[in-house]
């Protein structure tokens, strides 16, 4: 009898199983765009693509408001905006399912309480691992931030280039897209606005 217990010979690294109708589903891809599935070099790329993609969308699997879950109400008097910037992340456009790469400046200004820093960006990458659109995940990411910190105003810009755009279609390198996204103080007052998007470098 064999155990069970212990790493599986044909999978060491226990990576998730990908079943046989989405291996096809790839190999009918790879067939499309005019390449033999069966050649030696593409035999495990089905496999391979089919894992990338589970990474690639991991968001799904979670809620990223958990990361807004766990606030400090000492903020030391603390009453300024509070900047996260040049956070890079990686997504895919639900258009082409095709990269898209850039960074985002994430801003708020709290009220009682702050959230660890980096939470900012777990927030970004929860909405940024699933099929998007720029305007969607610059629109989500506030409004995360927005209904669970309670801040007084959020601001999120987003500058990124689409695979879709920059590899394919128009082919134009180097072609950025900026979205953003103000609401409370931001959105309300010109002056807060301004600066804020000057501390963002915009
Ligand atoms: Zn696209």
């Amino acid at each position: 009898m064999s155990s069970l217990v212990g790493p599986d010979e044909d999978n060491p690294l226990g990576k998730p199983d990908v079943p046989e109708h989405v291996q096809d589903a790839i190999r009918t891809l790879i067939a499309w765009a005019g390449d033999d599935p069966q050649r030696e070099g593409l035999i495990d790329t089905p496999k391979r693509v089919a894992r990338a993609w589970l990474e690639y969308c991991q968001g799904y699997n979670e809620d990223p408001a958990v990361h807004m879950s766990r606030v400090f109400e000492e903020v030391g008097g603390y009453d300024e905006v509070v900047l996260l910037k040049d956070i890079p992340f990686q997504s895919h456009c639900e258009h082409h399912m095709a990269p898209i790469i850039g960074k985002a400046a994430i801003a708020y200004l709290p009220r009682n309480h702050v959230v660890g820093i980096s939470k900012l960006a777990r927030v970004l990458h929860g909405y940024a691992r699933r099929l998007q659109i720029q305007e969607r995940l610059t629109a989500e990411v506030a409004q995360c931030i927005w209904d669970h910190l309670k801040p007084q105003g959020v601001a999120v810009v987003i500058e990124a280039s689409h695979a879709c755009m920059t590899a394919r279609g128009v082919r134009t390198p180097g072609v950025g897209m900026i979205t953003s996204r103000m609401m409370g103080t931001f959105l309300e007052d010109e002056r807060s606005r301004k600066e804020v998007l000057s501390l963002m470098g915009y």
